[in-house]
């Protein structure tokens, strides 16, 4: 037992003994006993009502009453209460400065719960998204942010990806969206300014689009020039060399003029018009009639589920088709193979263009899909290749939710896979096989 505690026990007992004593000098010692203990009870409920007081006003000092063991109580329950309060001082003056360094932030941040709901946002996301930290709380962040790009977003919980949309309370303004998590369940959703870039890349896009347009007449009028005279018979026989050759360039002027206005187009179209149905096994039959049989081809094999289907925009995905196919017959040698197949399973459906051809080393796969990348130039002017196809693929399938993979060895052969999500395949009656056109 401590010693004030010993103390204590030690006086009331010592009280109750005189109590005792004197009672018993007037021969009445439980009544003196009964006296004394009245006493005591008294003074500690003095104590405890002091004590009581001192809580609620939490002015230990003007009602510190008692010793011993009481004045130990109030010295612990002070010192307490002050590490209590400076505690809150120092947590208070943290919130204040965090809230003032997120509000200096020129980015939007907003803190969101697992259901997408508000938590608190700072100045910028105001003045960025319109959000507004008191009146905005509890709200999800996809009903006040209204825009499909956002809610792919939230359901890929990917903190790599982005999505651009546009500003909701400033005309002509775009953010970037990028959902960070953080915690057990709480994610930081940010948010920056990034007007300057979208209206970079639309200048860029506009102004390759105008260019090649303006190119289109002019090329036009000189490969008609350049196709009279070579049919000409009075052409001196020393001019038949340049004028080929000139007409080959004007071809490929034409083909690089008609990607570039096919890039323009995809990128300016954003996710409009994929809602079709595409009928891959017709695509791949198709693709092979125009490909197979000219001289020096490898041979084209299909492997297709008749009721291979996606939603998507025909057109395009016979590009996409059309392009890797012939990538895949200009790098294969004619006793090589090229097998165009597809596959669906629970993970989606993937359109695989193979080939035991040439193959690409690996340092080169990064780069494939920029424009005018090509592997060896001097050979693809040759062949006719212009570096624009895979670019074409990549956008085509960016408009269709579905991704490109590339695998392929030096000397062995290629791979390339175009995997679509499950939204975008289509169950129902089977397809046949045969036939050069596509349903819709
Ligand atoms: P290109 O018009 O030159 O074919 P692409 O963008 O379609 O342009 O392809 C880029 C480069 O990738 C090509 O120049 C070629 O070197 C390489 N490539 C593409 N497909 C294959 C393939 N199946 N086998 C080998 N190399 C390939």
């Amino acid at each position: 037992m401590p010693h004030s505690s010993r103390k204590l026990v030690t006086g009331v007992l010592l009280l109750i003994a005189m109590g005792a004593l004197i009672g018993w000098f007037y021969g009445r010692p439980f009544v003196g006993a009964f006296a004394a203990t009245l006493f005591v009870l008294v003074w500690q409920l003095r104590q405890l009502v002091a004590f009581d007081r001192a809580l609620q006003t939490g002015d230990f000092d003007r009602f510190r009453y008692g010793e011993g063991i009481w004045q130990r109580i109030y010295s612990q329950f002070k010192y307490e209460r002050e590490r209590g309060n400076r505690y809150k001082r120092e947590y208070r003056r943290l919130v204040k400065e965090i809230r003032r360094s997120t509000d200096a932030m020129p980015d939007g941040a907003v803190i969101l719960n697992d259901g997408n709901e508000i938590v608190t946002c700072n100045r910028a996301a105001k003045s960025l998204a319109g959000l507004k930290r008191r009146k905005d709380r509890g709200q999800r962040i996809d009903n006040i942010l209204r825009d499909p790009r956002l809610t792919d977003l939230l359901e890929a919980d990917d903190a790599t990806q982005t999505a651009d949309i546009p500003s909701p309370v400033r005309d002509g303004y775009w953010l970037s969206c990028r959902i960070v998590p953080y915690g057990a369940d709480q994610k930081l959703f940010l948010l920056s300014d990034v007007t300057e870039r979208i209206a970079l890349s639309k200048m860029r896009r506009d102004f390759v689009a105008n260019a090649s347009h303006e190119l289109r007449s002019p090329l036009t009028v000189i490969s008609g020039y350049l196709d009279t005279i070579s049919d000409d018979d009075r052409l001196p026989s020393d001019w038949l060399q340049p004028i080929r050759q000139m007409q080959e360039q004007a071809w490929r002027m034409n083909r690089i003029v008609a990607e570039l206005l096919e890039l323009s187009r995809l990128e300016a179209a954003g996710r409009a018009d994929t809602g079709d149905v595409v009928d891959i096994a017709a695509l791949f039959a198709s693709a092979r009639k125009a490909f197979q049989g000219q001289a020096g081809t490898p041979s084209i094999r299909i492997e297709a589920e008749s009721m291979a289907r996606l939603r998507g925009n025909s057109s395009e995905i016979e590009s996409v088709i059309s392009n890797l196919l012939s990538n895949a017959v200009r790098h294969t040698p004619a006793d090589g193979e090229v097998v165009l197949s597809w596959r669906s399973g629970p993970g989606g459906g993937d359109l695989i263009v193979s080939d035991t051809g040439e193959g690409i080393a690996e340092v080169h796969l990064p780069r494939l899909t920029e424009r005018f990348f090509r592997v060896d130039r001097g050979r693809a002017r040759a062949d006719g290749g212009v570096g624009l196809g895979l670019a074409i693929v990549k956008h085509v399938l960016g408009r269709h939710d579905a991704t490109l993979y590339i695998s392929s060895k030096a000397g062995v052969g290629s791979e390339f896979r175009c995997h679509f999500p499950t939204e975008r395949l289509l169950v129902g009656p089977p397809v046949p096989l045969t036939g050069g056109s596509h349903s819709r």
